[in-house]
């Protein structure tokens, strides 16, 4: 199974996606994940990526394309992986395409003026990469696996705001997109999030018959 979980920022992509990859099996590979990893360690593509991160601007193409190009390779996604995060625009879908057939892309549909208080809200496991919201949860260290829960650096006001600018121009017309291809299924980020994986499953699990 290929997927794609398109969304906006704060949409429920990683939340959902750490529940499908307990209950499919699948990799969850975020380019978000990813940039972060490689800031934490310093390493040139880290230090590349701060910049527009730190912006709430889409790193460039041909460095998220070679990432994920490279990931797509590993073994572990040969039976099948979820990209969240990924493609963000139409350029690097276009990318994808040439890589593999992606089964279904699941869009994570949500009211926009909804997600700044999300966003905002949002801590995450410096070490595991699972969400919290402060509204349900006031820990500061993470229930699965110990590790530091932080609020990320681009979850300010001023960069939630651009964020959801791009993801506006830039991502949201990957929805007609997939549409034109006949792969995109839409379930209602609205909802709390158990009743949005269970459409979520609704979905993969029609895919697999
Ligand atoms: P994304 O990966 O799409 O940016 P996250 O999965 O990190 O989004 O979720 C953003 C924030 O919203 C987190 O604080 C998360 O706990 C919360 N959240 C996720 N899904 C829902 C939902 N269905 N209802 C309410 N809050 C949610
Ligand atoms: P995310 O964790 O998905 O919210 O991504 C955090 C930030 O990483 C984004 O605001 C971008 O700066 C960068 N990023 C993540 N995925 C991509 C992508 N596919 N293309 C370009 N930039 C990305």
């Amino acid at each position: 199974m290929k997927i794609v979980l398109l969304g906006a920022p704060g949409a429920g992509k990683g939340t959902q996606a750490t529940k499908i990859a307990e209950q499919y099996g699948i990799v969850h590979i975020s380019t978000g994940d990813i940039f972060r990893k490689n800031l934490k360690e310093g390493t040139p593509v880290g230090l590349k990526a701060k910049a527009y991160i730190d912006k709430g601007q889409l790193v460039p193409d041909e460095v998220t394309c070679e990432i994920v190009a490279e990931r797509l390779k590993e073994k572990d996604c040969e039976k099948g992986f979820m990209l969240d995060g990924f493609p963000r625009n139409i350029n690097q879908a276009e990318m994808l395409e040439k890589l593999c057939k992606i089964d279904a892309v699941v869009n994570i549909d949500v009211d926009l003026d909804k997600l700044m208080a999300r966003l905002t809200g949002r801590r995450v496991c410096a070490s595991c990469g699972e969400s919290y919201h402060v509204s349900t949860f006031e820990g500061k260290k993470c229930p699965k696996c110990g590790g530091d829960v932080i609020q990320r650096a681009d979850d300010t006001e001023e960069t939630v705001g651009k964020r959801l600018r791009v993801y506006t121009e830039q991502t949201a017309p990957l929805i007609d997109f997939y549409k034109k291809r006949g792969v995109l299924y839409n379930v209602d980020g609205m909802k709390a999030i158990d009743e949005v994986f269970d459409e979520v499953k609704g979905v993969l699990d029609g895919l697999k018959k």
